[in-house]
């Protein structure tokens, strides 16, 4: 019988590695709504209605009506990747730069409301998994299996410092570790739908279980 598995955590605790494999193992759908809300906040960087300054936060709940966001399977990669209208943003939606400006866009009711909208149309068919903030506590309540996936802020930062590395040379580890914890602080306090485990959630640390461990561990769960 096929199920809705909720992955949330904490940031960079390798949530959608997890949620990949298993996506491809159970043959689920995976949507990473993390990406979703990294589209917006490339959408409003472009548009000028964020900055290091300022954050028209008026100007972009007015264009949300106007933001066109979807998934398209890419059978190389073995997920699906996110597009903003025509465009399939997957590669600069991860920048240090967008990173800086994501939790203060998550943070807006109206954005929420609107992405939220959306991943619940996509868990209308079972046999999904969707990693997040939010997943078991607010998107799906109800999902059968809920992990809650932590892991040491350092541990974290270097993971990944160990991926921006390769496409930005000038990154810096205190950079990177400085925005791994300015997220974690935004997602648990904002407001709205705060990063807050479900009670009925696995919690899994990973700062010391390898990629194989987590999967073996979380996969035996889902097939219970
Ligand atoms: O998962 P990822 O690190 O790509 O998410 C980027 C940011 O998007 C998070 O730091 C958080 O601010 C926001 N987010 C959220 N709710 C989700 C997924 C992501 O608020 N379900």
């Amino acid at each position: 019988k096929k199920i809705t598995i909720a992955i949330d955590g904490f940031s960079s605790t390798g949530k959608s590695t997890l949620a990949k494999s298993l996506a491809k193992s159970l043959s689920y759908v995976y949507i990473d709504t993390g990406a979703m809300y990294r589209a917006v906040t490339l959408f409003a960087m472009r548009k000028g209605l964020i900055d290091k300054n300022h954050f028209n936060k008026e100007g972009l709940v007015e264009s949300l009506p106007t933001i066109e966001l979807h998934f398209e399977y890419n059978p190389e990669k073995g997920f699906a990747e996110v597009f903003l209208g025509q465009e399939n943003v997957e590669g600069v939606i991860r920048s240090l730069e967008v990173s800086q400006y994501v939790s203060q866009i998550a943070e807006v009711p109206e954005v929420r409301r609107k992405l939220v909208e959306q991943q619940q149309s996509f868990g209308k068919s079972k046999g999904v998994v969707m990693d997040g903030r939010d997943i078991g506590t607010v998107v799906f309540p109800d999902a059968e299996l809920k992990v809650f996936m932590t892991a040491s802020p350092e541990i974290r930062a270097q993971r990944r410092y160990d991926e921006l590395i390769v496409k930005d040379p000038n990154i810096s580890y205190e950079a990177v570790f400085k925005n791994v914890v300015d997220r974690d602080q935004i997602d648990t306090t904002r407001a709205d739908s705060p990063l807050v485990k479900a009670d009925d959630a696995i919690e899994v640390d990973n700062s010391h279980l390898t990629i194989e461990e987590q999967f073996n561990l979380i996969l035996d769960l889902a097939q219970e």
